[in-house]
């Protein structure tokens, strides 16, 4: 590969050729740093024969240095603006799909299991930040075989998907993102990576998904329930973050005993509990007929 997309002056040159005008309402910064696209594909760990999904591949740059190392490329951009431009650029990539669609809105599940017989894929991405939750949260809720997901996210969230019970990070994201996935942070990314430059810090994290997760609960819904419950209200007790939540309608006492089943003093704070905790907590509220209450 000679002439890398992702070099400053080329990818200049590709915008003012196209006279491309960069939208702010689809995230978009693209990656200019040859060093970090490096870093990215290694810690993907993409092999030959593997396919990858692409969310949002902008010009091409990072889909370049994709369809050198696996076998096939899916890439899904919403701006139709760069649609012409990428068929240009990656002329000579024949296993790169580019495809014109909101990653939102496309139907995942069929769409590997039509083009990779239902054998995981491995998704890479420098995400456009608007959306990134959504899109993280279907990609691990949905029932898509996913091996990894290698992805640019801001350095804030990435700190949130990684951080451990009590830290002031710690949140719904922490958890849902570990109760699906084990988080690895790959590298923090400065602004002048990218043109244009971004307001915030990125890093680049992987999410390799777990086979089956790492602790056993009944009732997932109702376990992401008491998590979203718990950190709506932030440095309040746990009893009281459950109590008032519109999704729950456990009474005070139902509440108070549970906690006291789970061997937590009256006292606690949701943002203590660990996921092993949490799902605790759902059994216990799931026990036969609302018992032992
Ligand atoms: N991959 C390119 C790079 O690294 O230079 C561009 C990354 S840029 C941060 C995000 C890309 O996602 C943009 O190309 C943007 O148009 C695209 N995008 C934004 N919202 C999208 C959506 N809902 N579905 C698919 N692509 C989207």
């Amino acid at each position: 590969m000679d002439d890398k997309l992702s070099n400053p002056k080329t990818t200049i040159e590709i915008i003012k050729k196209h006279k491309f005008i960069f939208q702010k309402k689809f995230g978009q910064n693209f990656l200019i740093d040859t060093h970090v696209l490096d870093k990215i594909i290694n810690a993907a760990q993409i092999t030959p024969d593997d396919m990858v999904l692409e969310i949002g591949p902008g010009i091409g740059s990072m889909t370049q240095y994709l369809a050198e190392t696996a076998r096939q490329v899916a890439a899904v951009e919403i701006d139709e603006n760069l649609i012409p431009i990428l068929k240009e650029t990656l002329n000579n990539y024949k296993n790169v799909q580019i495809i014109h669609e909101d990653i939102l809105k496309i139907n995942l599940e069929q769409f590997v299991r039509q083009n990779n017989g239902g054998r995981p894929v491995k998704v890479v991405a420098n995400l456009p930040y608007y959306i990134t939750t959504p899109i993280i949260m279907r990609l691990l809720e949905e029932d898509i075989p996913i091996d990894n997901i290698t992805v640019m996210i801001q350095k804030e969230v990435a700190s949130r998907m990684q951080a451990k019970a009590g830290s002031k990070d710690y949140g719904a994201l922490s958890l849902a993102v570990q109760y699906y996935a084990e988080p690895y942070l790959v590298a923090n990314v400065p602004p002048n990576c990218f043109i244009p430059r971004p307001k915030v810090g990125s890093a680049v994290i992987r999410l390799t998904r777990y086979s089956s997760p790492p602790v056993k609960v009944q009732n997932t819904k109702l376990m992401f329930s008491l998590i979203r419950a718990s950190f709506n209200q932030r440095r309040k007790t746990l009893q009281n973050g459950l109590y008032n939540s519109p999704d729950l309608s456990f009474s005070k006492e139902q509440i108070a005993k549970a906690i006291e089943i789970l061997g937590l003093p009256a006292t606690v704070r949701g943002e203590t509990l660990t996921l092993e905790q949490f799902a605790k907590l759902a059994d216990i509220f799931s026990l036969p007929n609302g018992n032992p209450f």
